[in-house]
């Protein structure tokens, strides 16, 4: 979904995304059931928990260095692929709750993304992707995340 802005081969190199610590086990993915089964299919002691009509990954062991690593994450990158999570097909973007209204914001963990200048961030949005976030957003409410101090807010949804 962001191809044409961030290259898949950037992506491949970091994957910083798919690994998270206690400060930011929150940022974890909304899957959906199709997409939990599929993880199950292949990792059976995985577990996952509802959250508002998606599921959320049950976060129980940090390794030695502390950290969670998504079990879709493999070798060869995600094994979900192109199906991955809305979440993670717009990252470093987020859609969260500022105030009693809807924004996407930018994680600034993703270094690659968060150097370009505000307005190719903003641009891109206004391209199509704004619309197509809040869209899915409406019928896929889990995903809309607590505002996170720390992460700029790049839009507003658009008042009715
Ligand atoms: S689902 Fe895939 S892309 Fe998303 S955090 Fe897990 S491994 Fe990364």
């Amino acid at each position: 979904m962001l191809k044409k802005i961030l290259s898949g081969e950037t992506c491949a190199k970091c994957r910083l995304c798919c690994v998270f610590d206690r400060y930011d086990i929150w940022e974890t993915p909304v899957f959906t059931q199709e997409l939990c089964e599929r993880i199950s299919a292949e990792k059976p002691d995985v577990r996952f928990m509802p959250k508002d009509g998606g599921y959320i990954l049950r976060a129980e062991e940090f390794d030695e260095d502390q950290l969670f690593r998504c079990p879709a994450l493999t070798d060869t990158g995600c094994m979900l692929g192109d199906d991955k999570p809305f979440d993670c097909r717009i990252w470093p973007y987020r859609i969260m709750n500022v105030g009693g209204r809807r924004a996407i914001t930018i994680a600034s963990i993703c270094e690659e993304m968060y150097a370009r200048p505000l307005s190719q961030l903003t641009e891109f949005l206004k391209e199509g992707l704004a619309a197509t976030i809040f869209a899915y957003a409406d019928s896929h409410p889990e995903i809309v995340k607590p505002y996170y101090e720390g992460y700029p807010v790049l839009m507003f949804e658009p008042e009715e």
